[in-house]
């Protein structure tokens, strides 16, 4: 396979941070401790291994983690309570809430409690509507790294046909806001679109964000086509594997990203950016 073909998430999460790192060092000459308050609540394994990454993430470029780990039987009250304390603190710039809560818990209700200011993660309704009213502010990571990898490999996306499969507020609307802010000719097709397999034909870049293996089959795309893969499933040999069929696709592509090593590694970059990227402006 040649290496040309791959998109290496790794590769450009690593340039990515190195970049953060140059900046944080900047903003901490100037006496500003970039902060990243991470809470997590109950024993979700795959919660606690993101959250770990994230704060590997934070060490890495120097922004300063503070951890919160509140039991499983925590109520809304003492959460909304410790969110409202961080929002407070002069010291915190970022605050994330690590997702799914405890079904007892309201999810909406603590994103909303959330300072726009600090939420890092993007999914205020705030910060939702500056990303599609085109406006600068925090950019959703997944998405925001989904169009680093493509600029970076060298890849326009003005002009060209963008479909988005998926349409979930973290993953796929923003995507397809951010491709359209980039002046791509945006599709979105989701569960219920039905004739996916001719407008993924017309589709030069296609982001997969379903969650299902195999969403994406070579009989599906035209040749030449980009593909990013956000898909992180798990295959019969419990092997990680993403929605696109990639040995199937990887032929007839431009280029494509693997799972793992392709979007994954974006995501935390691009958290890290926001957290300092309100910042930016004392630089
Ligand atoms: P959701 O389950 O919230 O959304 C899935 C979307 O895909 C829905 O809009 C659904 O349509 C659509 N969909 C499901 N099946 C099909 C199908 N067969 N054809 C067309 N559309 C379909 O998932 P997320 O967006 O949160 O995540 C998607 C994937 O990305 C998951 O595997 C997740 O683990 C991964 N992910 C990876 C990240 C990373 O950093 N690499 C970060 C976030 C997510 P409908 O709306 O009609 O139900």
């Amino acid at each position: 396979m040649s290496e040309e073909k791959i998109i290496d998430g790794k590769k450009i999460s690593l340039m990515i941070k190195e970049e953060i790192k140059k900046d944080v060092l900047k903003l901490k000459e100037k006496g500003i401790i970039p902060t990243l308050a991470v809470v997590i609540v109950g024993e979700n394994p795959a919660s606690k291994v993101y959250v770990r990454n994230k704060k590997k993430g934070c060490e890495e470029v120097g922004i300063n983690s503070l951890s919160y780990e509140l039991k499983e039987e925590t109520t809304e009250e003492e959460l909304l309570n410790l969110v409202k304390e961080l929002n407070e603190r002069e010291d915190v710039n970022g605050i994330l809430v690590q997702l799914p809560l405890p079904k007892h818990i309201d999810e909406n209700k603590v994103i909303l409690s959330i300072n726009p200011e600090k939420d890092v993660d993007c999914f205020h309704p705030y910060n939702v509507g500056l990303v599609s009213t085109g406006n600068e502010g925090f950019l959703p990571c997944t998405p925001a790294g989904i169009i680093e990898l493509i600029k970076r490999s060298g890849f326009e996306i003005a002009g060209k046909n963008c479909v988005v499969i998926g349409r979930s507020n973290i993953v796929g609307k923003p995507a397809a806001m951010l491709l359209l802010k980039e002046n791509g000719t945006v599709t979105v097709c989701h569960s219920k679109t039905k004739n996916l397999s001719e407008i993924c034909k017309t589709a030069d870049i296609i982001v997969v964000a379903t969650g299902k293996r195999n969403t994406l089959t070579p009989d599906m795309i035209k040749e030449g086509v980009i593909i990013i893969d956000v898909g992180m499933n798990r295959d019969e040999n419990n092997k990680l594997c993403g929605d696109v069929d990639f040995n199937g696709c990887y032929p007839l592509a431009k280029a494509i990203t693997p799972v793992p090593g392709g979007v994954g590694p974006m995501t935390i970059a691009m958290l890290l950016n926001n957290c300092i990227i309100k910042l930016r402006k004392f630089l």
